[in-house]
């Protein structure tokens, strides 16, 4: 699609997060002006915004004597607000004040007074420290900031402290640390102008012909993603990509994009297997390696799978931002002699679910038992969380975790099916090995998984959706655990229903 021609290109109205997306791909930008209609948001980028909207309404709500400007009646009116609110002296902070400057508008999270004659600014973000990608957004609002005459002695990103516990429900005193990055923009702040007048005329112009490439998912999968990449031409059936831990990106630098085309001498002896795998398409597969691993494993063996929550904003007293708690796992616990149960637990009562989680696993894991996990330091990780948390517990929940093995790195030594595409992921491996995959749940994912949950916990949910989320729940949890016991049946050359 070509662009109108534009006489004038300073008639584009530009704000702090369009130079943002201008920064990071000035086709993102193009495309967002000019051609909205091809942009694909997707679940993650719609939780990620909720999330921050939640984070920054408490931020304000730290301060209750901060005036809000309000933009309902257009962006102009709220410019005049803000003029007026620190023209009368407002003594408080000033949210999502707003300013202009040659035509680009910024509203800025929190603005407050320093106490002498000048202002402190901060950008509030739902991450649990300073990135990098945030200065850009903070540069252009201290340039507008700066020409619209405001004095500023400080300019932070406001972040969540992860060393904050809440200690009563609803209070989030000491929930965020600012890191002033003011010294930091300086430069960036003196190019403004530039990469705003750049940013006009590529407006102005035909859409850049920017090919995708790393920028596209740096710092967030762009929402344009699907449509650029239709212009590719399309790539090799098997491109060195599939090479595991980012394998392909020395061979692709050398001119390499098709795997096979790859000497299977010159790699190193997994990638080798990969390769030679796909050649043949006939999967690698070391059983006596398997079964000596596994052989080492004691009995009974507790296959085992949490699913956890990790808000941003602590939910229970005693958690912190980011605390991954456990709401569910599933446990399949295998005899010596091939006997196998079903056990599990699962928490949807909006309570904080730990101490039922740890009774559950000292109850339904017997003492002496061996825990074995898929990516066993997360499991082990939680496990010993627990422990710290309830010391009356901690005896057997730290043996669990210090016992626990690992299957993953078993699967990744001795089983390679080119189907799986260079992942060793349980939901890639397992269709490899039995035709169940999972496509056909409700729930397929660790993110599905948490969405579900937190759906099950609001308050005001239909009791029979809220059925329909718990079977979604346990079908999918059940799932990775008996994928677990028969991937290893498979591993040690035994035959899998
Ligand atoms: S998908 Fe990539 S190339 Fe296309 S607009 Fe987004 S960042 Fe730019």
């Amino acid at each position: 699609m070509s662009a109108t021609p534009f006489a004038e290109p300073r008639h584009f109205g530009l704000s702090k997060s369009k130079l943002t997306t201008f920064e990071q791909c000035p086709r993102r930008l193009w495309q967002q002006v000019h051609a909205p209609e091809r942009a694909q948001v997707n679940e993650a980028q719609k939780t990620r915004m909720a999330i921050g909207h939640a984070v920054g309404d408490i931020a304000c709500a730290l301060h209750p004597d901060g005036v809000m400007v309000e933009a309902d009646e257009g962006l102009g009116a709220a410019v005049a607000t803000t003029r007026r609110l620190i023209a009368q002296g407002h003594p408080g902070p000033i949210f999502e004040a707003t300013f202009e400057h040659d035509g680009v508008l910024v509203r800025t999270d929190i603005l407050s007074r320093d106490g002498n004659d000048g202002w402190q600014m901060a950008e509030v973000k739902s991450s649990g420290g300073m990135k990098e990608y945030y200065l850009g957004d903070l540069a252009t609002q201290v340039w507008v900031l700066d020409k619209a005459g405001i004095k500023l002695t400080g300019a932070a990103i406001r972040h969540l402290n992860t060393s904050f516990v809440l200690e009563r429900e609803g209070d989030f005193e000491g929930l965020f640390a600012d890191t002033d990055c003011l010294d930091l923009i300086a430069e960036s702040v003196k190019g403004r102008e530039q990469v705003v007048t750049q940013a006009r005329t590529m407006l102005a112009g035909d859409e850049p012909g920017i090919a995708p490439g790393a920028q596209c998912d740096k710092p967030f999968t762009c929402e344009f993603k699907n449509w650029c990449h239709l212009d590719l031409p399309p790539g090799p059936e098997w491109p060195v990509e599939l090479l595991p831990r980012n394998g392909g990106v020395k061979w692709r630098e050398r001119g390499f994009d098709n795997l096979l085309d790859l000497d299977s001498g010159a790699l190193s002896p997994l990638h080798a297997r990969v390769l030679e795998a796909t050649r043949s398409g006939v999967p690698f597969h070391d059983v006596d390696g398997a079964r000596a691993i596994m052989s080492q494993w004691g009995w009974p063996r507790a296959w085992l799978d949490f699913e956890t929550i990790n808000p941003a904003i602590p939910r229970w007293v005693g958690t912190s931002p980011f605390a991954q708690t456990p709401f569910q796992f599933s446990l399949h616990l295998e005899q010596r002699d091939g006997a196998i149960t079903h056990h599990e637990f699962l928490d949807t009562s909006g309570d904080d679910p730990r101490r039922a989680c740890a009774e559950a696993l000292v109850t339904m894991i017997p003492e002496g038992a061996t825990v074995v996990a898929y990516y066993a330091s997360f499991e082990q990780r939680v496990l010993r969380e627990l422990a710290q948390m309830f010391p009356d517990l901690a005896l057997r929940l730290n043996a669990m975790a210090n016992g626990v093995q690992d299957l993953l790195p078993v699967a990744r030594a001795c089983w390679y099916h080119r189907d799986q595409r260079g992942s060793w992921s349980i939901k890639d491996v397992l269709p490899t090995i039995v035709p169940l995959d999972y496509g056909a749940l409700q729930v397929q994912n660790g993110g599905m998984a948490q969405d579900a949950w937190v759906e099950a916990t609001a308050s005001r949910i239909d009791p029979q959706r809220k059925w329909v989320l718990e079977e979604g729940l346990r079908a999918y949890c059940r799932q990775d655990t008996w994928a677990m016991v028969l991937v290893a049946r498979h591993l040690a050359g035994e035959t899998v229903p």
